[in-house]
């Protein structure tokens, strides 16, 4: 006879008690019409809720991997996620574009950098899986899906040839990506649900997932699959209660940098089936004007310059990132609004106020500093005393000692005229938590293990990022774990029948 451990003993009496406790409540079963339309010939062998990047290519790969009825249930009327505001960066290293174009790098640094860019907090097994199907999953995006990209570039961090970026045509790469998925899925007979808003996932009497409710036009709907449902909705930084919440409050007074639909289903749907959400007050910042959506991160980011509150007042170090920098604006800054201050030596200020001009956005110049501080409400001999403080302290080698400290390794002063002011506000760009996934993209219970037939990708999933990402890996991350999730509904749903 099998020995039965403590735990499990323990485990069994408790669930006699809860299920005679509270009959109906937590241990109802399944309606009998669900689970036999989940066995019907009605039932779809993959369902994915959300057309973003990740959801179309679990789609899409579920069909390839030979699911023959596979349905996207979208909220809104076309795809309207982060994917369409993306600049279409991919990350990733041994593609076969990037062996032709002789670019040498390894798998194993690969996964340093995305670990170290983490603080080593990234979950080791998705990282890992990440690096070692990134390279196919680039080469399907090409030879699949059509899917045209430039020369690869250096990334910010480390400077290694890892960005691919996607030609975008007139448009983002981003959405150029989504335009060319949806017309793959659609060659795929991928059945498309427009304005089908999932809110609840329908599991059998033993938490397997066979199903989802959505919300649609026509009313409250049900559908029924085999092979299981992949949250594909995005993350939750356009839910200003959840970012309360898990984030604070400081944090749901950032500027959105992408989608308004992305709206935490990935929790709302994930936790009454006692997931485990990891990474909760992780997520992605960067500079916007919320207004037109121009980002001035050339300028954050060029090494010049001091940056002010709309007091005058300096409140972080310019060395910083851009994240932090526009995090800073929210944390520090009473309306989420602040100013780059800089001179005319500033390399990239022609680029940038070109682009402040095409997309209608205002921006100040001025033959002094004081002039330029009335043009933005700043008391003329506040700026005029920020700048000579900082001025003096590049003099003096005393930078480092301000408050806060300055410490741009080759800073320049800002004495040459014309001086500019150029205004930014902290913006979210994706929230990194979710539910945690695993290396197949099924997600954890708080109990470690799979919840039967439910799967996740893209910014719904958790446990990949942490503190930041290196640019591309969330499109990346959208690409490999959407093709894992689509292959194991597939592989489901043939062992259904
Ligand atoms: C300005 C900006 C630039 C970026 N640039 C890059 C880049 O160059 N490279 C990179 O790697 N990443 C970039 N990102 C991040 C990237 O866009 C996201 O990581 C990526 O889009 C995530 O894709 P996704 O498929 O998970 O979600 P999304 O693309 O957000 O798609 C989610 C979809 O789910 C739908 N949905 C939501 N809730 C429901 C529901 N209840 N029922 C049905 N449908 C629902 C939404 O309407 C949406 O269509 C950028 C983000 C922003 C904002």
């Amino acid at each position: 006879m099998t020995q039965l451990s403590r735990r499990t003993i323990l485990k069994a009496g408790m669930a006699g008690f809860a299920a005679s406790a509270f009959p109906g409540i937590a241990f109802a079963k399944a309606k009998k019409e669900d689970k036999k339309a989940a066995k019907s010939a009605a039932a779809y062998d993959a369902i994915v809720l959300g057309a973003g990047a990740a959801g179309l290519i679990a789609a899409i790969t579920a069909v390839d991997s030979g699911a023959k009825r596979v349905a996207i249930l979208e909220q809104m009327d076309r795809p309207n996620g982060n994917a369409i505001y993306a600049l279409g960066n991919i990350c990733g290293w041994g593609s076969k574009r990037q062996i032709r174009q002789g670019i040498k790098d390894t798998a194993e640094d690969f996964y340093k950098a995305m670990m170290v860019t983490s603080n080593w907090r990234a979950d080791p097994a998705l990282t890992r899986t990440y690096t070692n199907d990134i390279p196919s999953g680039l080469d399907w995006l090409e030879e699949n899906i059509g899917i045209e990209f430039g020369k690869v570039k250096k990334a910010p961090y480390p400077r290694e040839w890892r960005i691919n970026p996607i030609l975008g045509k007139g448009i983002t790469g981003g959405s150029q990506m989504v335009q060319m998925l949806v017309a793959a899925a659609k060659k795929r007979g991928v059945v498309f649900l427009w304005q089908h808003r999932a809110d609840k996932l329908i599991t059998d009497d033993h938490e397997r997932v066979i199903g989802v409710e959505a919300v649609a036009p026509d009313g409250r709907k049900k559908f029924f699959t085999k092979g299981g449902v992949t949250i594909a909705t995005g993350g939750f930084s356009a839910n200003p209660e959840m970012v309360d919440k898990y984030i604070g409050g400081w944090a749901s007074r950032l500027a959105i940098r992408g989608s308004l639909s992305t709206t935490g289903a990935n929790i709302s749907l994930a936790l009454p089936l006692n997931a485990k959400f990891v990474n909760m007050d992780q997520f992605h910042a960067g500079p916007i004007i919320a207004e037109t959506h121009v980002n001035p991160n050339e300028v954050l980011n060029s090494g010049y310059g001091i940056i002010v509150d709309l007091r005058g007042k300096r409140f972080v170090d310019e060395v910083n990132t851009y994240v932090i920098k526009a995090k800073a604006c929210a944390q520090n800054t009473i309306e989420n609004k602040a100013w780059a201050i800089v001179d005319a030596d500033c390399k990239v200020i022609g680029n940038m106020t070109h682009r402040f001009e095409l997309l209608n956005t205002k921006y100040y110049k001025a033959d002094s500093i004081e002039a330029l501080a009335k043009d933005i409400n700043i008391d003329p001999a506040v700026l005029k005393k920020d700048v000579d403080d900082y001025n003096n302290a590049l003099k003096n080698g005393t930078l480092k000692q301000m408050n806060p400290p300055c410490s741009y390794r080759q800073p320049h002063p800002i004495a040459k005229a014309p001086f500019f002011a150029i205004p930014y506000e902290g913006g979210m760009t994706a929230t990194f938590g979710g539910p945690l996934i695993n290396t197949k993209a099924e997600v954890q219970t708080l109990e470690g293990h799979s919840i039967p037939g439910l799967y996740a990708a893209g910014n719904a999933a958790g446990g990949l990022f942490f503190r930041d990402y290196i640019g591309g890996a969330q499109l990346g991350g959208a690409t490999v774990f959407g093709r894992i999730a689509g292959r194991e509904m597939a592989a489901r749903a043939k062992a259904a029948k």
